[in-house]
């Protein structure tokens, strides 16, 4: 899966356990490349289906391992029950009756790799997991969550929080004494240290925003 789609899934699991995505927005960039390395080979919308077994299962916030390990057991199921299944009328270069060439060892070894990849789906994969696999259907995420407006907005919330500074509200405001960009918090001028609180000048600055015309400008 892509960070893209690491992101998507992230977003999709703050709606269903707000104890998942992190809160600071350092934590969440970091957060999110760990996740998207952990679930580098995951398909998006296996990990989507793991995150609802998971749920299904366990009342403890799901970690990307969680979801990595479902995925091994997945392949390993794939690959176990894959053996010999090879359908002749998937390779349709292949001749059936020749199966002791090199063709067909080429044509297993290219299914395998394709079933342990998920291009390809074992036999009787699809009857074993009716229960999420088809009411997922269409692939993705979005019957985990009905992409509406009030999604949209939820997700504009959660993640990222770039319009929502967290913190005093004068950080809004570029920080005359320390030079910190607007949603940014103070840094000391010394050592660099990020602070808590913020400048007197910066809420000097804000204050003025306010007062004359704050523009509505937050970020
Ligand atoms: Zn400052």
């Amino acid at each position: 899966m892509t960070l893209d789609e690491t992101l998507e899934l992230l977003a999709q699991i703050a709606l269903v356990d707000d104890r998942v995505v992190k809160v600071d927005e350092a934590e969440q960039r970091a957060q999110l490349t760990m996740w998207a390395a952990v679930l580098r080979d995951v398909p998006l919308r296996f990990a989507g289906e793991a995150v609802g077994r998971h749920y299904a299962e366990s009342a403890w916030p799901i970690m990307p391992k969680d979801i990595a390990q479902r995925w091994r057991d997945t392949v390993r199921d794939r690959l176990n029950r894959s053996v010999g299944t090879i359908e002749p009328t998937d390779h349709p270069h292949l001749d059936p009756d020749d199966d002791t060439g090199d063709a067909y060892v080429k044509a297993l070894r290219a299914h395998r790799r394709a079933i342990a990849t998920g291009d390809d789906e074992p036999v009787g994969l699809r009857e074993l997991m009716p229960a999420v696999g088809s009411r997922l259907g269409g692939g993705r995420l979005a019957e985990l969550v009905p992409a509406n407006t009030e999604f949209t907005e939820a997700k504009q919330q959660r993640y990222p929080r770039r319009e929502q500074p967290k913190g005093p509200p004068e950080r809004a405001v570029h920080c005359p004494a320390c030079g910190a960009s607007p949603g940014r918090p103070c840094q000391t001028t010394s050592r660099g240290r990020q602070m808590t609180g913020t400048h007197p000048s910066r809420r000097d600055v804000y204050d003025a925003a306010q007062s004359t015309d704050s523009k509505g400008d937050q970020s």
